[in-house]
């Protein structure tokens, strides 16, 4: 029987385990190395700041509710339609809008088994159900999410690549996916790190929406546009969908600074082009210097790696991640997400991945 004298939340709520973000602080440092985030090494671009402060004085007004400057740039840089357009704080908010406007008690909301925990998390939160397909090498595997989808399932994530394994599903695997799905079922494509992706075969999902009436492509400002303090990201989906968000989402779910920066970050290709060729170098000289330690390291094309530790108490996930620590570096744990051999760490600086590189050699040595 419910309790009657306090109030209580609605069905699925308290099941949710919070979500819990990267660590900041470490004490006895002043400025830690954070290798938690996945926040790109290189900070954000000089225009996207200068468009930040500019705006300063202007900020007693509302912002323009449909961030339409912002969704016009998006539209030249993707070739894509601003219409079909949605922005929102951050793309977790967004793959909560989409999943209270189509998804409620007793439905289903698929993802992979090591696929990112919001999906989970903000289905819960609407009394839904989620549901998780396994993965094969630490890869989504279309054939088990297809093999999960009921009469109940209203939309598919996948995380493309995939936060926190960083693997991805080539273009033709997202389309096979696709096929197999009812046309009523939504299938969300998380491209939060489709920047970094330097692979042939990879396609963010924007061809696939323009084909489709029941696939969205969510994006973010938060990795390689380093804009993660000031929340920001986009959904583009078919005319119907961006109908429904547009009627569900806040007013002014966007700020006006991120507004102007967004826009200065989307035309600063330069920018762009700098922290995607750090990325080039560096996803591959960390991965290489790990591996060399004995790590097990399953190839990442996103902004981080994910080294499997020994079982051995001295030098397992739980023993790395507080030497580390312990010396003012700061990584992701993976028991949340059913990996607790695993740490995730973000690609840094040049310092930075030299300084992790080299503690941990120390670490697999003591
Ligand atoms: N999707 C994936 C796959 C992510 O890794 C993240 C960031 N952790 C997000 C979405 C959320 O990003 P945002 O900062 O835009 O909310």
């Amino acid at each position: 029987m419910t309790d009657k004298t306090v109030p209580q939340p609605e069905p699925g709520i308290l099941d949710i385990a919070p979500y819990i973000g990267g660590e900041a602080k470490v004490p006895g440092f002043d400025r830690p190395i954070r290798l938690a985030s996945n926040e790109s090494a290189l900070g954000p671009s000089a225009k996207a700041m200068a468009a930040y402060r500019a705006l300063a004085g202007d900020i007693f007004r509302y912002p323009d509710g449909t961030s339409e400057a912002l969704r016009e740039a998006l539209g030249r840089a993707h070739g894509i339609d601003p219409a079909r357009i949605v922005c929102g704080p951050g793309s977790d908010d967004l793959i909560g809008l989409l999943i209270r406007c189509y998804a409620g008690v007793g439905d289903e909301v698929l993802y992979s088994r090591h696929g990112f925990l919001m999906y989970p998390i903000a289905a819960q939160a609407v009394g839904a159900t989620p549901i998780t397909a396994p993965e094969r090498n630490l890869t989504a595997d279309v054939d088990a999410i297809l093999a999960r989808v009921t009469d109940k399932t209203k939309i598919v994530f996948i995380a493309n690549p995939n936060n926190p394994t960083g693997t991805y599903l080539s273009e033709n695997e997202v389309t096979r996916l696709h096929a197999g799905l009812p046309p009523h079922v939504i299938l969300a494509i998380d491209a939060a790190y489709a920047e970094f992706v330097n692979r042939n075969d990879y396609e963010p999902g924007i061809r696939l929406v323009n084909r489709a009436e029941n696939v969205v492509m969510l994006r973010t400002f938060s990795k390689i546009y380093a804009l993660a303090g000031l929340r920001l990201g986009w959904v583009y989906g078919p005319p119907a969908i961006i109908d429904v968000l547009n009627r569900v989402r806040a007013p002014f779910n966007v700020n006006a600074a991120a507004i102007a920066a967004g826009v200065a970050a989307v035309e600063d290709t330069e920018a762009l082009a700098r922290a995607r060729a750090h990325n080039d170098k560096w996803l591959p000289w960390v991965s290489e210097r790990l591996s060399k330690l004995g790590l097990q390291l399953t190839p990442s094309v996103g902004n981080f790696v994910l080294p499997r530790f020994p079982d051995d108490p001295k030098h397992n996930a739980d023993a790395a991640f507080a030497y580390l620590q312990s010396r003012g570096i700061i990584t992701r744990k993976m028991g949340g997400y059913g990996l607790p051999a695993c740490l995730r760490i973000t690609i840094g600086t040049a310092e930075e991945n030299e300084k992790v590189a080299a503690t941990l050699a120390e670490f697999m040595a003591s």
